[in-house]
Formats: structure tokens, C-alpha cells, sequence
């Protein structure tokens, strides 16, 4: 499902149009950073083969199983697999047909390159990686012969592990509007005439990771091809937990540091981003010249993976806006604590580096589904910051600083009508993403009608609660960040 932690606000509460725009170019750009430095660490340079420039090899890869926390079901899922690299005569003598490729599909993040490793190293097989837009080219037949050059490769050093990464960038589907050229289709041929040519006695898994099955093309994902897909989700409470100790193994850890409750106060991020919070707290231990982690830094780290550094310099804020972010930010609070009874961990408006005037951060709880009602009032939460807004500042006063609030919001209406069949006026339909589009009329009504409901409902619930938005606004107007225990004391009675 679509729901994220944390209800983030765009940077001036005041923000132009232009504004936002170049707010949005500074935060892909800390994004694309981020995602760099992934790619690297996925394949330090002692790795990196010296003989292409398209793909990395490595013959004794030392990730194991073990160094993936969590993904028990994905691990289950190529046992198989390692049993037949280790011991391909075992299972011919059985007649057993492995499959020749592996989709790991799933969120960035949450280990799908490093479950592709493990499962060489746990095999001794050779690990070949590239990434599908290393075969993304202009040049006639450039695509191809590269994928031509992988496989050549791979057969010398059987048994062996290609991984492909992002595999979409050439195996979209095929035809539909704009996704892929001529020259794609080509390259995207080539690799299933070269999955097609394995013989039996050829020990290559192609291994390949996107972050969405459904946009892959239908021959690449069908019998005697990518005919395992093994889906590689965000990490539950437990899985995060055990995350948390492998990265923090090699870590002096204070004794007050409790992993579990760390791994309570971080659902929905990724391995990825539990990763990065160890590594940042540790950074910011050691700037302080500290002989261990304390929760402090933890605190610190968590705060700068979901909402960016914060800012050092705030002398451009005026008192009016953070008097609006105050109110903004309560507004979403006070939704999620009193109606939603969700968990708060943190309310903040000490603006971030990525470009947050303030955020909200909410712990929803792990469910595996949610009622049309719970949906609801979700949608009720996200709107919460420019309802506020509006009953303290008056109608002409609002802000764009709800823009990402209402995107989200807009978002999980159209879920809740095209996905969940959950409108009446539409009924039991669920269509395809390339499907909907907010051109079409009725959903556009439909989507305008749910949001306007929730929006009254929402302005009635804050006013009703005005005392409580008051004291939470005056609170992180003096204090600029409270916790959930501070919260709670200030929400009874
Ligand atoms: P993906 O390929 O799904 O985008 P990666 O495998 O590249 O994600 O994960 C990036 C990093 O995040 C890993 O190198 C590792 O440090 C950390 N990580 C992600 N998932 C896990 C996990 N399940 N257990 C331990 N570390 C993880
Ligand atoms: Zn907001």
C-alpha cells in the first residue's frame, strides 16, 4: 500500500510555484546522491571486473544468507537454487527443470542486490552484475551486443549469477505509449534469445530486480524464462529489528539503546534506510567525540533519513510562517492521535536541508489491510495540516505548504476508487495504473467529491478539538520539536 511515515511539508509555507520547483530540484538532487552512493556500496570498487565497463564480476563473493536480515520467504524461495549451483547432477538425474531467471521485484532499498549476491556466495558462483540502463543506447545493435558480451562472459566463469538491475529500463512492456524504442526491443530480443539458447549443463541464473513486476513485458516474464518472481518487501518489525543488529554489529552501542524500540519507530523504511541510520549515527557520535552511539544519535540519524538535515541557517523564516507551520503540523497531530489513534513519534518544524518547513511523523502500526473507513480517515490525516491552516488563518491565508499533503491525499482517493472498488458511484472496479488518469471525468469527480467529504468532516473534527490544536501549536512554537510522550500529556484531557 501507498501510505508512508510521514506527512512532509514543502519548504516555505509561502511557497511559489517557482519555489517549489526549485525546491524539488534540490531534493532529487540529495535523492540522486543517496541512490549513487547506494550503487557503489552495492559494488565496492574492488569488485568492479576490470575487463568491461558495462557489468562487474566477482568470483568469491563472501555475502551469505545470513547477512540478510528479514526476506525469509525470498531466502526460502532460492534454496532451490543454491543446491542446484552447488550440485547441478543431483537434480538432472531427477529431470528437474531450475528456472533460468529470478525476478526480485520490490521497493528500492530492501536488499533485492544483495539477496542476488548472497545467493553466489552461498552457491560459489560467480556474480556478474550490470544494470538495464547499461543497455539503453542509440546506437544500432549496441544494446544487443552488450547483452551478447554479458553472456559470453558469464559462460566462463560457470557457475554463475548474472544480476540485472532495473531490469525495466529493457524490459517494459513493449508497445505501449512511449516506453520503449525500437532499439530496446532489440536488446530486450537478445536476452531472450540468449535465455532461450541455455543449455542444460549451463550453470547461469539470470537474476534480475525491478521495483515493479507489472510494467515488465509479458515474454520476458513468461514460462522458461523469468518464471520465478520472488517479491522483495519492506521489512515488518521483526525483520527490521534483526536488520538494526546486523548494522550495528561492528558498532560501540550505548546500553540504553534499545534496537527493538528502534525498529518500532521506523516502519516503512527500507534496509536500506535502517542502514543509513546507523551509519549517520555513528557519524554524529563521532563528531561529538563520543565513545559510543547513544540514543540521541539514533534519534538525530532517524530524523535525517526521513526528513533531511536540519537546517542550520533559519534566518529567512519569519515568525508568520513558523506560526503557520506550528498550527499546519498540530493540525496533522491531532488527526492522528485523536481520530486515527495512530502513533506519533515525532512533530517537528525545524526546517531540513531536504527542503521540510516541518513534518509529522506517524507510526500507523503494521496491518495488512485497511478498512474503506481507516482509508478515510487517512485521507482525514493528510488534510489535517491545511484545515488547521484554515480555521486559524482564515480561507485566504492557506498556504501551499499542503501541496505534497494534498497530492497524497488526491493519491489515496483515486486508490481507494480505482483499485479497491470502494466508490459507489464507480462500484467493484480495479484497473491497471496505466489506466487511470485523472482526464477522465467521472474519476476526476469522483476523486474531487471524496476529498471534499473528508475536508468538511476534517474542519469539523479540528474545531470541535480547537483547545487541543492550540496547546500542541503553542508547545512546538516554544520547544520546535515534541515526542509522543509529550504529545500524549498535552492531548488528555
Ligand atoms: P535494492 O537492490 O533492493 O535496491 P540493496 O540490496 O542495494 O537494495 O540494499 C542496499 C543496502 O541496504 C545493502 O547493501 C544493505 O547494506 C542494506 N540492506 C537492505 N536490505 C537489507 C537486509 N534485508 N538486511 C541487511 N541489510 C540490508
Ligand atoms: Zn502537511
Amino acid at each position: 500500500m501507498e501510505h508512508k511515515v510521514i506527512i512532509k511539508e514543502s519548504s516555505s509555507v509561502y511557497s511559489t510555484i517557482l519555489n517549489f520547483i526549485l525546491f524539488s530540484i534540490i531534493i532529487s538532487f540529495v535523492i540522486g546522491l543517496i541512490a549513487r552512493y547506494r550503487k557503489k556500496e552495492a559494488f565496492p570498487a574492488g569488485m568492479r571486473g576490470a575487463n568491461s565497463e558495462h557489468f562487474s564480476e566477482s568470483k568469491d563473493v563472501n555475502v551469505k544468507f545470513s547477512d540478510v536480515a528479514g526476506n525469509s520467504e525470498a531466502k526460502d524461495n532460492m534454496q532451490d537454487i543454491i543446491e542446484f549451483l552447488k550440485d547441478p547432477d543431483r537434480f538432472k538425474k531427477f529431470g528437474v527443470k531450475i528456472p533460468k531467471g529470478i525476478i526480485l521485484y520490490g521497493p528500492p532499498g530492501t536488499g533485492k542486490t544483495l539477496l542476488a549476491k548472497a545467493l553466489a556466495g552461498e552457491a560459489g558462483a560467480s556474480f556478474i552484475a550490470t544494470s538495464g540502463s547499461n543497455f539503453v543506447e542509440k546506437y544500432v545493435g549496441v544494446g544487443a551486443s552488450r547483452i551478447r558480451k554479458l553472456f559470453t562472459e558469464a559462460r566462463k566463469k560457470t557457475p554463475a549469477i548474472i544480476f540485472i538491475d532495473e531490469i525495466d529500463a529493457v524490459g517494459g512492456k513493449r508497445g505501449s505509449e512511449g516506453t520503449s524504442t525500437s532499439e530496446d526491443a532489440k536488446t530486450l530480443n537478445q536476452l531472450l534469445v540468449e535465455m532461450d539458447g541455455f543449455k542444460d549443463d549451463e550453470n547461469i541464473i539470470v537474476v534480475a530486480a525491478t521495483n515493479r513486476l507489472d510494467m515488465l513485458d509479458d515474454a520476458l516474464i513468461r514460462a522458461g524464462r523469468f518464471d520465478r518472481h520472488v517479491m522483495v518487501g519492506l521489512p515488518d518489525l521483526n525483520a527490521r529489528h534483526e536488520i538494526l543488529k546486523v548494522h550495528s554489529k561492528n558498532k560501540p552501542l550505548s546500553k540504553e539503546v534499545d534496537l527493538l524500540q528502534i525498529a518500532k519507530q521506523t516502519v516503512y523504511m527500507s534496509g536500506a534506510d535502517l542502514s543509513g541510520v546507523m551509519n549517520e549515527a555513528a557519524i554524529y557520535a563521532i563528531k561529538e567525540n563520543s565513545t559510543e552511539i547513544t540514543l540521541r544519535h539514533i534519534d538525530r540519524a532517524i530524523n535525517k533519513i526521513v526528513a533531511g538535515d536540519e537546517k542550520k541557517d533559519r534566518s529567512n523564516i519569519s515568525d508568520l510562517e513558523k506560526k503557520i507551520t506550528a498550527y499546519h503540523e498540530a493540525g496533522h497531530a491531532i488527526i492522528a492521535k485523536l481520530l486515527n489513534k495512530e502513533s506519533v513519534p515525532k512533530v517537528s518544524i525545524i526546517p531540513t536541508t531536504k527542503g521540510a518547513a516541518g513534518y509529522t511523523l506517524i507510526n500507523p502500526g503494521e496491518k495488512m489491510f485497511q478498512t474503506k473507513e481507516e482509508i478515510l480517515n487517512k485521507i482525514s490525516g493528510l488534510l489535517g495540516g491545511r484545515a488547521a491552516e484554515e480555521i486559524i488563518f482564515g480561507k485566504q491565508n492557506i498556504t501551499g505548504g499542503a501541496s505534497n499533503d494534498l497530492q497524497r491525499a488526491t493519491k489515496m482517493a483515486l486508490t481507494l476508487i480505482t483499485k479497491y472498488g470502494m466508490s459507489e458511484k464507480l462500484g467493484l472496479v480495479s484497473f491497471d495504473d496505466r489506466e487511470i488518469s485523472l482526464q477522465n471525468e467521472l474519476l476526476l469527480s469522483e476523486t474531487k467529491q471524496i476529498l471534499d467529504k473528508i475536508y468538511k468532516k476534517t474542519l469539523d473534527y479540528i474545531l470541535v478539538n480547537k483547545d487541543k490544536l492550540e496547546v500542541v501549536a503553542q508547545r512546538l512554537l516554544s520547544y520546535e520539536i515534541i515526542d509522543e510522550n509529550d504529545l500524549d500529556m498535552l492531548l488528555v484531557g
